[in-house]
């Protein structure tokens, strides 16, 4: 809704309240199952939880340092070198974020100004055009291909202009469940040499990837790390998106633009949770069995729902599994996730929302980060759709 005002006029005239609010407020007042916004409905380990209130009963509760505390910096960077054999310099590469949001925030910010365009690949996640618009810059849409969304370089290439500034990717991808490959990265590093173009890797689930493929992270790829800053969420990771931290990784000479306006956004994060997570970062379990976690998951949905009138291609990552919903109704898919959570019970996001112009592929996004039981009942009622 756009209010008229006398005294201003809006920065973002055409954005409304972000689905995942619509979704969620509609599932509470019907009372209906939730797997439309991501987050899930079970606790984070109790273990974690008793090391936020250690660090709180300890006295950790007044502002963390700006950039977030040196010891979950450090278990950080020990975390990307072991597992991808990268080093970034806790002091100057890395710093705490209130979530994923706020970190690609705060790198718009950072690097975007009036008429710099930016090349985003839809379905994207909400954040991303309206940050580029409120900074002046100028979105550049790239469609995928509703089937398999693959992203075609070529078409990439062809629309890279001087006033190209930054190039937006997702892996995996929310809202498809796709992931990117090694020859993806490598074609998109092949793009970027020689080229001043900056990249934001929004890697937020980074750990929940199935079928034992391996997470593309853009570090591991030398032309892309020099100009990437990488966003991660803890949220996803440790099942406790309500706690809001995450953290942002790039070049010491990114992050010092990074940290000006970081300071000025949000200045520091919450800090007894940095404490707790510092320490539980340093059990590598506690990330490394996620992908397996999540894909017994999505396994248990798929299967519960195979026999019904959804089609499906079984989501590679992240906790989201999209459902094409042609054979059962014309209806828009906005249209029919709203009536799916009003008469059947069961709130998904139509991904629309997300799409350039709102393309409708009669597509539904629902997500499995859920308790076996609330998996179950989700699955009978599609079935008898
Ligand atoms: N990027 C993507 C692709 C997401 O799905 C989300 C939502 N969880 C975020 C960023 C934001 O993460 P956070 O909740 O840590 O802000
Ligand atoms: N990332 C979450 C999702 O895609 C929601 C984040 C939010 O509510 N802003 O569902």
């Amino acid at each position: 809704m756009t209010l008229k005002n006398q005294f201003f006029q809006s920065k973002l005239p055409t954005v409304a309240t972000s689905i995942f609010s619509v979704m969620s407020g509609l599932a509470y007042q019907e009372n209906a199952i939730n797997l439309s916004q991501g987050f899930p409905d079970f606790e984070s380990d109790k273990n974690l939880i008793d090391l936020v209130n250690n660090a709180m009963l300890t006295g950790k509760n007044q502002y963390a340092p700006m950039p977030g505390i040196f010891s979950l910096r450090r278990s950080i960077a020990e975390k990307m070198e072991n597992l991808y054999s990268v080093s970034y310099s806790p002091e100057t590469e890395i710093t705490i974020t209130a979530g994923a949001t706020q970190a690609i925030f705060t790198i718009i910010a950072a690097t975007i100004k009036k008429d710099d365009e930016v090349l985003i690949f839809k379905p994207a996640y909400d954040s991303y055009e309206p940050t580029i618009e409120l900074f002046g810059g100028k979105t550049i849409a790239v469609q995928l291909n509703p089937e398999d969304f693959k992203i075609d370089w070529q078409l990439v290439k062809s629309l890279i202009t001087e006033k190209t500034k930054m190039l937006i990717i997702n892996t995996p991808h929310n809202p498809s469940g796709r992931i990117l490959t090694k020859e993806d990265m490598l074609q998109l590093e092949a793009i970027l040499k020689d080229t001043n173009i900056l990249l934001l890797s929004d890697e937020v689930y980074e750990h929940i990837i199935f079928d034992g493929e391996e997470h593309q992270s853009a570090l591991l790829f030398p032309g892309l790390k020099e100009r990437t800053f990488i966003t991660a969420s803890f949220g996803k990771t440790f099942h406790n998106t309500g706690w809001k931290v995450g953290y942002c990784l790039a070049p010491k000479e990114l992050m010092v633009e990074f940290r000006k306006v970081h300071q000025f956004n949000v200045f520091s994060v919450n800090h007894p949770t940095q404490v707790a997570l510092a320490e539980y970062l340093k059990t590598p379990s506690n990330y490394l069995e996620l992908g397996n976690f999540y894909q017994q998951k999505r396994d248990l949905f798929l299967n519960l729902i195979k026999d019904s009138r959804f089609e499906f291609i079984p989501s590679k990552g992240t906790y989201f599994q999209l459902l094409n919903f042609r054979n059962i109704t014309i209806e828009s898919d906005y249209d029919f996730a709203i009536r799916l959570t009003k008469e059947q019970k069961i709130a998904s996001i139509p991904i629309s929302v997300f799409n350039e112009n709102n393309l409708d592929t009669k597509v539904l996004r629902f997500c499995f980060a859920k308790k076996d039981e609330t998996l179950k009942k989700a699955a009978e009622i599609l079935c008898n759709i």
